[in-house]
């Protein structure tokens, strides 16, 4: 477990997520408090944290160096009606705040005296049957040596910037263009798909910039994930798509036909479960190339962060679905030939951001003749590209709206 360090201790509470999703848990800051044990010394003393919620929520919990911080994911905890200098004990600390962080994701960040360690964390339901839960924390003091603070060792997915507080990240992308990541799968020392001299990675390129440019003059913001012929890895993909604040992220192939299976543009949205022969080897054909390096990215997707992971995508999921559907209809009403299975399910790990819609368009193998013909026509490009551009308008305003709907 050599993630063991830098995770230090989660607590989930699924099931009661799954039942009230809509419904966020508060603090409340009557059953919440701060004690430090023994007498003032002028020296850190042990530290007991108690978070009063309407309702057990997963969260997850590290220390930051540079003041010695603890920091407290919850997902997610509404924290508006109660501030943080009211907290009992709160003097006890030289610093603490709390509040929204981004979507679907609140913080507390409580800044230490010294270096700490978590000897405990427990998040109980209240007595007698009651709503509600409490979380406690147990903080030690340690030597310098010890403190644990998180380094970049974890997932990138999680390496999230310091809360603006206390703005609280009052700054959701309303009213600005749309932001589509568009990803040209492989490059670099993996080419992809091979026939003859056609390498996958630069047909990928070529037709990542054509549609770039459609979709600029369509008015969106577009952002690359590679625009040369450099090997990107696939967790870096959605990392970079995640710090342009990318609204959509549409990763583009042309791999080489499974034998037996059939050829045709089909567009893949992210189904752990997927059993499909076809999209499998596809799925490990593509995550093997992070392995190539070295990178064995596997372990960073660390348990829990996985399971939180799954948490957001159940609300991301559809979205990428719905897009699927608006993708699969302007397509196929610019006549571009579909595979037989239009639309698939895929393990593609390229698809797993928590929180940006994600697909994945096959624009079709490179080693069917008519779809290698058509990945090198200018107008199969064309249309394919103004289907796509038609897709995200038709898909963004409909999104806007089941939004709206949403948070009502
Ligand atoms: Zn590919």
């Amino acid at each position: 477990m050599r993630w063991a360090w830098a995770l230090l201790l989660v607590m989930l509470a699924l099931p009661s997520l799954a039942q009230e999703r809509s419904a966020m848990a508060r603090v409340d800051l009557a059953g919440s408090s701060l004690t430090a044990e023994g007498r003032d010394k002028g020296k850190p003393r042990p530290l007991e944290l108690r978070l009063g919620l309407s309702g057990p929520v997963p969260y997850r919990v590290y220390f930051l160096d540079g003041p010695p911080r603890l920091v407290i994911d919850f997902r997610e905890v509404d924290f508006s009606a109660a501030d943080a200098d009211a907290l009992a004990g709160r003097s006890l600390v030289p610093a603490l705040r709390w509040g929204r962080f981004r979507p679907g994701w609140s913080r507390l960040v409580m800044e230490l005296p010294g270096p700490y360690a978590l000897r405990l964390a427990v998040q109980n339901g209240l007595q007698g049957g009651a709503a509600g839960a409490q979380v406690m924390l147990r903080l030690e003091p340690v030597p310098q040596a010890e403190f644990r603070s998180r380094g970049n060792a974890l997932s990138a997915l999680w390496d999230l910037p310091e809360p603006s507080l206390p703005a609280m990240s009052a700054t959701p992308r309303q009213n600005q263009v749309l932001r589509v990541a568009l990803d040209p799968g492989h490059g670099g020392h993996d080419p992809g798909a091979e026939v003859g001299a056609i390498r996958e990675s630069a047909v990928l390129l070529s037709f990542a910039r054509e549609l770039s440019e459609v979709l600029t003059r369509a008015g969106y913001d577009v952002v690359q994930t590679r625009n040369d012929d450099s090997f990107v890895g696939l967790e870096q993909r959605m990392t970079i798509a995640r710090a342009a604040q990318a609204d959509l992220f549409i990763s583009l192939h042309a791999d080489a036909l499974p034998e037996g299976q059939a050829a045709g543009l089909s567009i893949h949205v992210w189904n752990p479960d997927s059993d499909d022969r076809a999209a499998r080897q596809l799925a490990a054909r593509h995550d093997r190339s992070d392995l190539v390096t070295g990178l064995d990215l596997q372990g960073t997707d660390d348990q829990v962060a996985a399971v939180l992971m799954d948490l957001a995508r159940q609300q991301t999921q559809p979205r990428s679905e719905a897009f699927a559907k608006f993708l699969l209809a302007e397509l196929t009403r610019a006549k571009v030939p579909m595979h037989a299975r239009p639309v698939q399910g895929a393990a593609f790990s390229v698809l797993k951001s928590p929180d940006i819609p994600s697909v994945l368009i096959e624009l079709g193998f490179l080693t069917d003749p008519r779809d290698r013909a058509n990945l090198f026509n200018p107008e199969w490009r064309q249309s394919t590209s103004n289907a796509i551009a038609a897709a995200i308008a038709a898909w963004s305003q409909d999104d806007a709206v089941r939004a709206g709907l949403s948070r009502r």
